[in-house]
């Protein structure tokens, strides 16, 4: 049986991409840095484990995944959002920012890979976002960091394509989850505008991508940005 661990692996999308892989056959790790409970509930629910670490830490990371064993599949998923304007927020924040959607997805893959070269096989799936692809207003940071995580995973993939490891990127648009919650039902209607597909997104939209990115139905496509938002950015 496969393993697949995945970043955040409580939230949303996480959630989602959890119990899409485990349905597909996986033996999967959730990890998570504060979500214990949901974390715990997913992995019984799924015959999965639930992996607490801190993804912007690199010692943390390497210990958790040194204490796993073999990994065929990495989800970089764990990110945080915040919004406002790019001179108003604080060095601290704007730091993890950074720290925990760019670095910590570095610093997971850089575990990860030793192993996986090793066996010359793996696979790993990097979650950015639309706003990595065309930047977003009052979120200059966030857009920073995922457009950060595209750049990383097109170099990655060159890197270890000669070593049969595929690196891909899921870009998703607007998806309901707790990282929306802040927005007010008439934000959401405005958003809505100006999705060309006229709905918003499902964690089971990204699910979906990041299954068949995980399959070998994708054999051939590395280095790629698979964009799902409804036609937001095209
Ligand atoms: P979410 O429900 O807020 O989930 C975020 C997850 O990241 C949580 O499970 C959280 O775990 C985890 N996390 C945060 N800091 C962490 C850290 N230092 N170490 C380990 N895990 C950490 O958000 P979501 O909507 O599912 O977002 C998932 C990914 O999709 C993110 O990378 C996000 O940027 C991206 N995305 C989302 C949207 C959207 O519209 N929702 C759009 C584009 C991209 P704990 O709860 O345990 O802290």
């Amino acid at each position: 049986m496969k393993t697949a661990l995945i970043t955040g692996g409580a939230g949303g999308i996480g959630e989602a991409i959890c119990r899409r892989l485990a349905s597909d056959g996986y033996h999967i790790i959730i990890n998570y840095a504060h979500s214990k409970d949901k974390a715990e509930a997913i992995a019984s629910e799924t015959g999965g484990e639930a992996l607490c670490f801190d993804v912007s830490d690199e010692e943390q990371v390497s210990a958790a995944i040194a204490s796993i064993g073999s990994i065929d599949l990495l989800i970089n998923n764990a990110g945080i959002s915040e919004i406002g304007l790019f001179t108003g927020i604080s060095n601290l924040k704007a730091r993890n920012i950074l720290d925990i959607n760019l670095r910590g997805t570095m610093n997971c893959a850089r575990a990860v890979l030793p192993a996986m070269i090793r066996a010359k096989s793996g696979n790993i799936i990097n979650i950015s976002s639309m706003w990595g692809q065309c930047g977003a207003s009052c979120e200059v940071d966030y857009s920073a960091s995922k457009a950060g995580v595209i750049g990383f995973t097109k170099a990655l993939a060159k890197e270890v394509a000669p070593s049969g490891i595929r690196v891909n990127c899921v870009s998703p648009g607007f998806i309901m989850t707790e990282m929306n919650s802040r927005f007010s039902a008439d934000d959401l209607e405005l958003i809505k505008q100006d999705i060309p597909l006229g709905i918003f997104g499902k964690p089971r939209h990204i699910a979906d991508a990041v299954a068949f990115l995980a399959s070998d139905k994708s054999e051939y496509i590395t280095g790629q940005i698979l964009a799902v938002n409804g036609g937001m950015v095209i």
